[in-house]
This record gives structure tokens, sequence and C-alpha cells, in this order.
């Protein structure tokens, strides 16, 4: 069981695409830009990232605190389909972590084309 608190939403191909998404954008980002910080496994009451990833993303405690908000931001988005998130007319996320997954996803997406990994690209959340 991937979502621990939800789980009709392990059934929904797009939910789990984008929590995937969401990990290896933060993933990326906290590589690149806290390489000298206190990295650890990830372990999220929530949402099981073993199962969801194949293994267990390491992030400093500030990208792990945003990786959950936005996993369960996801994960309970009501939108369907979900638009992109600068055009939702919600924006469920709390200010502070809006503005570092933007952040993240500027970071991370730029990474990924150069590396040639366009397949992240192709559903992009924000
Ligand atoms: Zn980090």
């Amino acid at each position: 069981m991937i979502i621990q608190f939800c789980p009709e939403k392990n059934d929904d191909p797009k939910v789990i695409g984008d929590l995937k998404t969401l990990v290896k954008f933060i993933e990326v980002y906290c590589e690149g830009q806290h390489d000298d910080a206190d990295r650890e496994g990830t372990d999220l009451k929530t949402h099981n990232l073993q199962e969801l990833t194949g293994r267990t993303p390491r992030l400093c405690p500030d990208c792990q605190k945003l990786l959950a908000h936005a996993l369960v931001k996801r994960t309970v988005c009501p939108m369907d389909p979900k638009p992109q998130c600068k055009h939702c007319p919600k924006h469920c996320y709390h200010p502070n972590y809006r503005q570092k997954i933007q952040e993240v996803m500027k970071y991370s997406g730029r990474k990924l084309v150069m590396r040639g990994r366009v397949d992240y690209l192709l559903h992009l959340l924000f």
C-alpha cells in the first residue's frame, strides 16, 4: 500500500505517477542544492516511499518536510482532471512550500532536461 491514509488513490495511476515525479524532482534538487546538509533516508507516515520508488530517497530535513507536504497535497487534490498548479484556482499549498516547490520544479526540470530525462516533463505538475 503506497498511500496509507487514502487507500482508494492507490488505484489511480495519475496520482501514483505524480507522486513519483515529486519524489524525483525534490531528490534532484536536494542532491544539487543541499549536498553539504545532513541528508538521510526519508520515511513518511503517509506514503510508503520504498514501495513508490523502489528505494529510500535521501533528503535533508527541509526537503523531507517539503516532500511530505507535496505528497499529501497531491494525494488529496480534489480537482479531476488536475490542472497545472499554476493554473489552479485553489492554491492549496502553504505559501512557503508553494514558493519552494516552484523553485524545485524549475531547478530540477532544467537538470533533467540536460540529462535527457524529458519523460519527466511530460507530466510536469507545476
Ligand atoms: Zn534538501
